[in-house]
């Protein structure tokens, strides 16, 4: 028996993925209230993208890290479900991802609970399981490791952590956490276009490993849609317990050669 929803908050949804995320509950629930909340604008020129309009949704601007900011759109959203993709990009120093992915995603998770939020869908990362040894066939029973790959890394498995932790089935409030790798697609700000800048730098000259090395990108949309996905599965009474309180990797059917 599926509970339906009628409004959804996507927080981070100006960025790649979040725009995406737009297109995908546009078109899979047409009769669900899109909002974006986030830090910066929804970029219009992402627009020639989607069949969307960014007209259609409802922007709520602010910062992750503030209770007052994210309080106000979800009140103003009267939201039930909320979705959580924003993090700062790779690459950058560990202070900013301990603010926005540790203490922003508990504020927001303290948050919801409080406004009674039913569903809540946190964008991992397939990265908290990586510590820079090669990795073979994991599923989702692949330990965390002690020492992470990097500060985004370390912080996106302190995210997800807490996320899963806060499943709260009796007090009706659901959570999930989604762990996507390389995502790829339009609007992608990272990866293709670091491989470009790599390209255009000559700084391609070096080969690690025998070029057999695999790495697994999914498509954008593909991501996109298992968040639309994981949000009915969380809201329906049958499929409820199977998938809350617990992360998924999303991949398309096969890893690429990188
Ligand atoms: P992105 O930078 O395009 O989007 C992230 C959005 O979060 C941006 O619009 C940004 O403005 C917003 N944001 C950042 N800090 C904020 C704050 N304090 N308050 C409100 N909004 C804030 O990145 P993306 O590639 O779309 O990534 C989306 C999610 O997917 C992230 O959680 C990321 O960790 C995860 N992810 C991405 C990849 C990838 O290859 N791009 C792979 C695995 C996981």
């Amino acid at each position: 028996m599926s509970q339906q929803f009628k409004s959804v908050l996507l927080v981070g949804g100006a960025g790649f993925l979040g725009s995406h995320l737009v297109q995908q509950f546009r078109t899979n629930k047409p009769d669900v209230e899109i909002h974006v909340f986030d830090i910066r604008p929804f970029p219009e020129k992402l627009a020639k993208y989607f069949t969307f309009d960014p007209k259609e949704i409802t922007f709520h601007q602010g910062d992750l890290t503030s209770a007052e900011d994210v309080s106000k759109a979800i009140k103003d959203s009267k939201c039930q479900v909320v979705v959580h993709s924003a993090s700062p990009v790779h690459g950058l120093g560990k202070d900013i991802y301990e603010k926005v992915n540790v203490l922003g995603t508990q504020t927001l998770l303290k948050v919801s609970k409080e406004l009674n939020i039913k569903a809540f869908v946190y964008t991992s990362s397939a990265g908290v399981i990586f510590d820079g040894s090669d990795i073979y066939n994991a599923n989702e029973t692949w330990p965390i490791p002690k020492v992470a790959m990097d500060g985004y890394n370390e912080t996106k498995a302190a995210g997800e952590d807490m996320v899963l932790k806060a499943n709260d089935p009796e007090n009706g409030f659901l959570t999930i956490a989604l762990r996507p790798a390389g995502i790829i697609g339009p609007g992608d700000r990272q990866v293709v276009p670091g491989l470009r800048q790599v390209a255009r730098t000559g700084q391609s000259k070096f080969q690690l490993g025998d070029n057999n090395n695999l790495f697994d990108w999914t498509y954008v949309g593909n991501v996109a849609d298992a968040h639309v996905l994981a949000a009915e599965k969380l809201l329906n009474a049958d499929t409820r317990d199977a998938v809350s309180g617990q992360a998924f990797f999303i991949t398309n059917d096969a890893p690429a050669y990188f």
